[in-house]
């Protein structure tokens, strides 16, 4: 009887925590108020254009936004049983900087014991941590946003390196052009976004219509 009532009320609970995960089209409107995505005409240093820019650092300017996206991806990681049997006997690892306010974030909803993250260095990605290795748990990386996938993919290996198993991965943002997986793990994202990029201003909409461009910077 006891035994059913804490199944039922773990059940509940579980239904309850996928509902407090923030929809698609949510996630959007708190990334647009904030800055941290712009629809228009920008041109990146690579000469590349497109309709839309993510500049994710300005959605974790403030403490509120920054903690309900990084809540609300610990629950997508928490779904997982082997991830949450794990807990807190994980690490977080950001592959770069922009990733190091999510990565906190998701430990501390995770509870998780440990955190690392990776700099680019004589360009080699390299923890800013000197570890050893057996130094670090069974491992989540977590990101703002996922382009390509090469960021991951350099960590991944920086991290087998060490000799610590991947667990899981995910990001607030996976561009659906980037892998959907690593290591066999899914990529959790809150938003899988549809990217459209032009090699140049040739085969640019936004060009063809004459519309004034902006450079941005990444
Ligand atoms: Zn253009």
């Amino acid at each position: 009887m006891y035994a059913l009532r804490a199944q039922l009320t773990k059940h509940k609970l579980e239904n309850h925590m996928v509902e407090l995960i923030p929809s698609q089209e949510a996630v959007m409107q708190i990334l647009k108020r904030t800055g941290a995505f712009r629809e228009g005409h920008f041109v990146y240093p690579s000469g590349r254009h497109s309709p839309h820019y993510f500049q994710m650092p300005l959605a974790f300017r403030y403490y509120d936004t920054a903690r309900v996206l990084a809540v609300a991806l610990s629950r997508k990681f928490r779904l997982e049983k082997d991830i949450s049997s794990q807990l807190p006997k994980i690490a977080v690892i950001s592959p770069s900087s922009g990733g190091i306010p999510v990565a906190f974030g998701v430990r501390d909803a995770l509870n998780a014991e440990q955190i690392y993250w990776a700099e680019q260095e004589h360009g080699e990605r390299m923890f800013r941590q000197y570890v050893n290795q057996g130094e670090v748990n069974p491992c989540i990386i977590v990101d703002d946003i996922i382009r390509s996938g090469n960021a991951i993919d350099e960590t991944v290996k920086l991290v087998k390196s060490l000799g610590a198993r991947i667990i899981g991965c995910g990001a607030i943002v996976r561009f659906d052009s980037a892998p959907d997986e690593v290591e066999g793990v899914p990529i959790k994202s809150l938003v899988d976004f549809n990217a459209r990029m032009y090699e140049s201003g040739d085969n640019c909409v936004d060009c063809k219509h004459g519309a004034t461009p902006e450079q941005v910077r990444y």
